[in-house]
This record gives C-alpha cells, sequence and structure tokens, in this order.
C-alpha cells in the first residue's frame, strides 16, 4: 500500500517551484501547476534556476507527485488547419516544459470537434499526439493524461469509450494515460454516489481505459448535478458529488497511490480553501494511516 497522494491545483506566480511551497502549507503531498499561463499560446523562457529550486524543494516540501496542466487555448481537435498547428505547437512546447521539471504528466483537454464530428475529432487528436511525438522523443517519458470532460458543446472525451478511442489510435501508447474528474464524470452521466453506480463506473473504466492508465484524478464537487454536462466545480461536499462520491474513490485500494488533486474556487488573496478542502477529503478515509501525515486527524 502507497497511501493517498492529496492536494490542489497551486498557483506557480514567481516562478513554478513556488507551488511547491504553497502545497506543503496545506499539508499536502501532491500537486498540480500550470507550466505558464494557461490563457496564453505562448510562455517566457524556462528559467534555470526555478527549474533547480524546484528539484530542490521536491523532496524537501514533502511533494510525492507534480502533475502540469495544459493551457485551456490548446484544441488538438480542431479541423481547422490554423489553430490545429498552433495547438500541435502550444502542446509540444508544454511536454518540453514538463520534460525540463521531470513532470512526468501532462493533463490535456482533448479538444473539441466544432462541427466536424466526434469521429473525425479524435482522429485530430490521435494525429496531432503521433506527430508531437515523432517530434520530441526526448520527452518519451512524458505521459499525456488526456482527461475525462463534462460534456459541454462539442468537447470530446466525456466517455471513458472516447477516451480509450483516442488511445487506440496513438501509435505510442506508453505515453498516453487519462486523469479522471469527479465533477465532470457526474456532469456526464456517471453516477458514483451510489454503491451500485460506482461499482458500474469501474466496471465502465475496466472495460475501456483501464484502471491501470489512469495518472491521476480531479477531485471537485459538482454545481451541477448528474447528467447536466456543465463543468463547475464545487467545494468538497457543496455540490451534487457529496460525501458518498468521493468516499467510495478514496476507499477504494484500486485507487492507491493515484493521485487526487483540487481544483476549486479559490480566494482572490490565496490558496482560500484549499486546506479546508482537504481536511474535508480526509474526514472520508477510513484508514487515516493512507493519509499524508499533516492531513491525519490529531488524537
Ligand atoms: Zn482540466
Ligand atoms: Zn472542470
Amino acid at each position: 500500500m502507497t497511501g493517498l497522494k492529496l492536494g490542489a491545483h497551486m498557483s506557480i506566480a514567481g516562478g513554478v517551484s513556488n507551488a511547491l511551497d504553497a502545497a506543503a502549507d496545506v499539508q499536502s503531498n501532491a500537486v498540480q501547476v500550470f507550466m505558464k499561463s494557461n490563457r496564453q499560446w505562448k510562455g517566457p523562457q524556462i528559467k534555470d534556476e526555478d527549474v533547480s529550486r524546484w528539484n530542490e524543494q521536491m523532496p524537501a516540501s514533502g511533494v510525492a507527485y507534480a502533475v502540469s496542466h495544459a493551457s485551456y487555448l490548446i484544441n488538438l481537435a480542431s479541423p481547422k488547419d490554423d489553430l490545429w498547428e498552433k495547438s500541435v505547437a502550444a502542446f509540444a512546447d508544454e511536454l518540453e516544459r514538463a520534460h525540463a521539471y521531470d513532470i512526468r504528466h501532462v493533463v490535456l483537454h482533448p479538444g473539441a470537434h466544432t462541427g466536424s464530428g466526434e469521429e473525425a475529432g479524435m482522429q485530430r487528436i490521435a494525429d496531432a499526439l503521433n506527430r508531437i511525438h515523432a517530434q520530441l522523443p526526448e520527452c518519451s517519458g512524458v505521459i499525456t493524461l488526456l482527461e475525462l470532460m463534462a460534456g459541454q458543446g462539442t468537447t470530446l472525451g466525456y466517455t471513458f469509450a472516447q477516451l480509450a478511442r483516442i488511445i487506440e489510435l496513438v501509435d505510442d501508447k506508453e505515453r498516453v494515460g487519462v486523469c479522471l474528474d469527479t465533477c465532470h464524470a457526474l456532469a456526464a452521466g456517471y453516477d458514483f454516489r451510489t454503491e451500485e453506480g460506482y461499482e458500474a463506473m469501474m466496471a465502465e473504466i475496466e472495460e475501456t481505459v483501464g484502471i491501470d492508465s489512469v495518472g491521476c484524478w480531479h477531485f471537485n464537487d459538482s454545481s451541477n448535478d448528474h447528467g447536466s454536462r456543465k463543468d463547475r466545480h464545487a467545494h468538497i461536499g457543496e455540490g451534487f458529488v457529496g460525501a458518498e462520491g468521493f468516499r467510495h474513490i478514496l476507499n477504494d485500494l484500486r485507487w492507491d497511490g493515484v493521485p487526487m488533486l483540487l481544483e476549486t474556487p479559490k480566494k482572490e488573496d490565496g490558496d482560500g480553501k484549499d486546506e479546508q478542502n482537504l481536511r474535508a477529503l480526509a474526514a472520508l478515509v477510513t484508514d487515516p494511516a493512507r493519509l499524508p501525515e499533516g492531513l491525519r486527524p490529531s488524537g
């Protein structure tokens, strides 16, 4: 048993390495970061001193796992050649940045087909990944995690079967996996709040992508109900997922060691409710020995 890896998405203001300090501040042992501003195509040059600081802080902070999240602008499913080319270049840059920091997982929103159709969109995503993989053999240790989406608009990847189909179309399967998101799963129509619903979801995961392909979870409650296909995150226990939904995943040893990261709303002046959300999750864990030390209930 590896135990739970719990954490949150943290700001990289002042340097990517600062996210590790923020993760340690809330007693977590995992972190998610953007490698650059998530709403810009281009980022600043990678700073060697920040990479060195990252390498020092990683063991010092007690953070055992870091994942990066690619820019929201990237759409590898786009039927428009100019946007697709721009997206391919931007995602290649994301993999290179992750590689520089020795980050093994990069979460990617698979993309939106914007009218070309689902199969055409999935083929487009795979074409992009195949091209990037061929271009960047040095980044072969960095795995792209295709995120399960809520299914808004023409967004792809809102079923496990779709994620499996994209992987099927990628030549080098060692370089792709998936990221599951509790808010997106509920919104997409998976009702894992009951024991039966949870087991049905697990059976579907096993039949499609497989549990081993799941690199990490996003742990968000959902402001919208089951099947809404709307993507709005809520604080843990304050949405439609509720305690039961999280309890099933947290206590299922099939997920032992698979990191679980919050992407819940922040206060403007800092990380606000992260620790509160982490403690809410910790309270649902039946075996406290599995928790990061700082999140174990005292006494
Ligand atoms: Zn995401
Ligand atoms: Zn979301």
